[in-house]
């Protein structure tokens, strides 16, 4: 062997014409037969198809406890903000600069009437424009981090700063309550969640990627009830992750199939198709925006 160095006669480098008994002479010296090779190459490959899916599920994991806390914190500056202006609910709705006049919603979000709102931060974390700036610095804070969808401005593609919608009846008074609820209960002070139970009341949603919108969620009721205005969040496997008035974050499995498959685009063109007769969901958020007894 000597002078050959790491060839050797009776054999190519690929081991391809093996004439010396495995595990003495030349073949020791090659290092990997190319049986053996593929051997190994077959016990990666099994090893990695079982790792796999236990990754996957701990970065869903991950993302999901992310998605917790940022709600936590949401919650959390709802509530303080009722404590620091006399009980007032933070004010919620949508409209666009010039309609708000005055007016600060907790964030701005008026995303399909103007695009900045997926991409603008100011409009989360300015003083001027969001009630929740005083409260909620991280712009992080505001997406969830499952939402990896982008949206596309002027032939580029841009992340959405923002996957968090507010309940629509939790002070939802712009533009007027009569346009969405029907004019009919809006809770506008902490007082009116507390005498309603506030456990049962969702204040923030994860919305699916396609239906981040106004800063307000909103849920039809009386004569639309069959119809989704704004869709939840699917995200983590298949649930969506909700507030409470209460501020406890909960995790919601959806029930419909028709909710999974429509929670997933990226861009829903409209609040008016996405028409589910009998949906178990619908009713799940009807009765946790306004109250069990509430149709
Ligand atoms: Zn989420
Ligand atoms: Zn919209």
């Amino acid at each position: 062997m000597g002078g050959h160095g790491w060839r050797c006669e009776g054999k190519d480098e690929w081991g391809l014409r093996a004439d010396v008994p495995a595990g003495r002479g030349c073949g020791r010296l090659l290092g990997f037969t190319l049986v053996e090779l593929l051997v190994v190459i077959a016990i990666i490959a099994v090893l990695a198809a079982m790792l796999l899916p236990a990754l996957m599920g701990a970065r869903r994991a991950a993302w999901r406890s992310g998605c917790v806390n940022n709600q936590r914190q949401l919650g959390l500056a709802w509530t303080m903000y009722a404590g620091d202006h006399g009980e007032r609910l933070p004010l919620n709705g949508y409209g666009s600069e010039a309609e708000l006049g005055e007016r600060r919603l907790w964030v701005m979000g008026n995303t399909h009437l103007d695009p900045q709102g997926f991409t603008n931060g100011a409009w989360l974390l300015d003083p001027r424009r969001a009630s929740f700036a005083t409260y909620v610095t991280a712009a992080g804070t505001y997406r969830c981090p499952a939402d990896r969808s982008r949206v596309e401005i002027g032939g580029r593609m841009f992340p959405k700063v923002r996957s968090y919608a507010l309940n629509m009846a939790m002070n939802g008074s712009v533009p007027d309550p009569w346009v969405h609820l029907g004019g009919r209960r809006l809770f506008e002070k902490a007082g009116d969640v507390s005498a309603a139970g506030p456990s049962g009341l969702i204040t923030f949603v994860d919305v699916a990627p396609g239906n981040v919108c106004h800063a307000a969620f909103i849920v039809h009721r009386g004569f639309f009830t069959d119809l989704f205005y704004h869709l939840p969040s699917a995200g983590h496997g298949v649930q969506g992750v909700n507030t409470f008035a209460d501020g406890h974050v909960e995790a919601r499995r959806w029930l419909d199939a028709r909710t999974l498959e429509e929670a997933r685009p990226e861009w829903m063109p409209d609040h008016w198709t996405i028409y589910h007769p009998g949906s178990m969901d619908l009713r799940w958020l009807r009765e946790h925006a306004y109250g069990a007894d509430v149709r």
